[in-house]
């Protein structure tokens, strides 16, 4: 017998699931709506002008070598990412109080923070919104975290529970620490206003909780890459400490790259270097050093001028794509008569729209229409085109009617 006769086949994870059952399907008019990632119009992967730009200079570089970064990664492409983040002019920056080290794309970088606080911070809580991206509850409980959750979304209103939300992190051991997506929330395309977000800010220092942002979708929700930084720069400009996980997949197309950011911001320099060198310590044993090629290319585009200002305007054209999905979606349920409000299509912010589509629905739309998706109703507007909207408008209203 094998030593690994005992092990029983894990279940497909929930999100990148839906891709292997798309996969399998025959059907010419099957439609994949369940992964986060861009397509175009033609329903194509595409890769940012800039980034190819980027690719053959460093291609034809022949000084670049393959040499390992250093623990920490790219000492450029550290500082730009914070500076994209937390804005030219942070004073944080500014006094050296910020901490960034390159990490493995988004998920990495929840990662590498969680571990670091188990270790060295004081409460071992993360409070979590409900519902949230499925893989935080993992990252962070393997981190060594206690992973506990605030009330988010209000279903009745498809909205944000604001009174909940207050109420549940209002009621938090003092220290605890609270995860916040700092735009576009995944599932649920809901945000917080920015005048909700200043009474966020205000009850998080009042009871010393610690915030950590999971910026994914930073210039990809509103096409601007500030507006989307808002919430981040209001916690990092007020003197308190913040901790930020930033993603390179959405924003510039880097997904397989698996290029990103954390960053620490502290209340003193002398502090930020220490903490600096124990986060060293938790990446050494775990991977290294992360690799060179994405952090390259991102650090080639946020250094030109012309590349940044060519990459915001592509950057842009994919959020309003978007956003446009969203109109011609909930036109089309117009259109149909289809029963009920459908307005939060194109409420909702970013990638997702959370349909309020039930299990039910979600297992018929895929049986009878061949459209795949994640049972809670999420649907990436990203991998919709004008060519595919009739079709969903189709099958969403046969599965409410
Ligand atoms: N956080 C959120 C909220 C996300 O939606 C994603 C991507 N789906 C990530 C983090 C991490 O993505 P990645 O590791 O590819 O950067």
């Amino acid at each position: 017998g094998s030593s690994f006769d005992h092990v029983v086949r894990a279940p497909e994870d929930p999100i990148l699931g839906v891709t292997v059952a798309y996969n399998k399907d025959q059907s010419p008019v099957k439609l994949n709506l369940g992964v986060g990632a861009y397509r175009t119009e033609e329903g194509k992967p595409l890769v940012l002008n800039v980034v190819r730009q980027a690719e053959h200079s460093l291609v034809n570089d022949k000084a670049r070598v393959k040499e390992y970064l250093p623990i920490v990664g790219l000492a450029e492409f550290n500082k730009l990412s914070a500076k994209l983040i937390f804005g030219s002019d942070s004073s944080a920056i500014q006094d050296n109080r910020v901490v960034t080290v390159q990490c493995l794309s988004g998920t990495g970088s929840l990662r590498v923070g969680g571990e670091f606080l188990a270790k060295h911070y004081h409460e071992r809580t993360i409070y979590i919104p409900a519902p949230t991206w499925g893989n935080h509850p993992k990252v962070f409980t393997l981190a060594g975290l206690s992973v506990k959750t605030y009330r988010y979304y209000d279903p009745s209103t498809r909205g944000l529970d604001f009174q909940g939300l207050l109420e549940d992190l209002n009621s938090t051991p003092s220290g605890a620490i609270i995860l916040f997506h700092a735009c576009a929330h995944n599932p649920t395309g809901v945000d917080p206003t920015l005048e909700q977000w200043g009474q966020i800010r205000q009850l998080i220092r009042s009871r010393g909780l610690l915030p950590f942002f999971d910026s994914a979708y930073q210039g990809f929700a509103s096409g601007s890459l500030d507006a989307d930084a808002q919430s981040v720069r209001m916690f990092a400009s007020d003197g308190g400490e913040c901790v930020v996980a930033q993603s390179y997949a959405k924003n510039m197309g880097l997904y397989g790259e698996r290029v990103g950011a954390l960053s620490i911001v502290c209340k003193t320099a002398d502090v930020a270097g220490r903490v600096e060198s124990q986060v060293k310590l938790v990446i050494r044993p775990m991977y290294s050093n992360p690799p060179i090629h994405g952090a390259s290319i991102v650090a080639a585009i946020l250094k030109d001028r012309d590349l940044y200002n060519e990459w915001t305007i592509e950057l842009k054209a994919m959020a309003d794509r978007i956003i446009s999905m969203r109109y011609q979606l909930f036109e089309a349920l117009q259109a149909r008569g289809t029963p009920g409000d459908w307005s939060h299509i194109i409420k909702q912010i970013g990638m997702f729209t959370f349909t309020g589509l039930n299990t039910e629905q979600v297992a018929f739309m895929t049986k009878e229409y061949h459209i795949y998706m994640t049972s809670d109703g999420r649907i990436s507007m990203a991998g919709l085109s004008s060519r595919t909207v009739p079709h969903l408008a189709d099958a969403i209203h046969a599965a409410v009617t």
